[in-house]
């Protein structure tokens, strides 16, 4: 661990937002592989983008082909996986961006790790950044039906191992502050069901129209 090191303050947050026009955030989506996380995180990234929202999405599959490409699936290095991926949310939101976040995350310890970060701001005169839990939840026959990807099938072959709600579980959140359930809810109504809560609790600009042509990039 580095012990010659300084913190350098910078702006503050509420400057970066102030020149923004918005806040930042972590939306911490989590649930079973084929719960829905990464179907509606994309469509939700796209409907912020659309209203003028500045929005990025950090997949689960997606670090793992660069930032986290030496981790595998381990106990030990899925804690690393989701412990990495928080930091870099964080910093994201901490740049007035809606960070979405789409991790199985199945560990409750993990996840709380995760809003921990947030909730730290020794070095942050604007105290914590706000951390939503966002609970995909579907019946494991649901998704196991589903099985895009084919792993479940895999799964029950003994061909993957470790795989989260065969033989690794799943420990769903307690108190989660939005729930989906994607069984029951089109792709639309849950993206809608997020911004609603969003704006009820003034985290983005209510009422903002969308961006009628998506102008070519310059
Ligand atoms: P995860 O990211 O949780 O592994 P995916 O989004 O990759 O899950 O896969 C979810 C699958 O479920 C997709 O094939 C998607 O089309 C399907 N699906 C059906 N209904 C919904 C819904 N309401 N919301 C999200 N996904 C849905």
């Amino acid at each position: 661990m580095a012990t010659n090191i300084t913190w350098h303050p910078s702006l503050s947050r509420s400057e970066r937002a102030a020149y923004r026009g918005q806040r930042g955030l972590t939306l911490w989506f989590t649930g079973l592989s084929a719960s829905g996380k990464s179907t509606v995180a994309v469509a939700l990234e796209q409907h912020l983008l659309h209203l003028g929202v500045a929005a990025y999405r950090l997949d689960g599959d997606n670090v793992r082909f660069g930032l986290n490409k030496d981790l595998g699936f381990s106990d030990g290095d899925r804690a690393e996986n989701i412990r990495r991926v928080a930091e870099v949310a964080r910093l994201f939101a901490d740049a007035a961006v809606v960070a979405i976040a789409s991790f199985i995350s199945p560990f409750r310890a993990d996840r709380e790790l995760a809003r921990a970060l947030h909730a730290s701001h020794e070095h942050d005169a604007d105290g914590p950044l706000p951390f939503v839990e966002v609970f995909v939840d579907v019946p494991l026959a649901v998704a196991e039906a589903r099985d895009p990807k084919g792993l479940y099938r895999r799964a029950r072959a003994g061909e993957v191992k470790h795989f989260t709600g065969i033989d690794s579980p799943y420990e769903p959140p307690e108190n989660p502050d939005i729930v989906l359930r994607t069984d029951q809810a089109s792709v639309e109504d849950c993206v809608a069901q997020v911004v609603r809560w969003l704006e009820d609790r003034g985290l983005i600009p209510a009422g903002k129209t969308p961006v009628a042509d998506v102008p070519p990039a310059p």
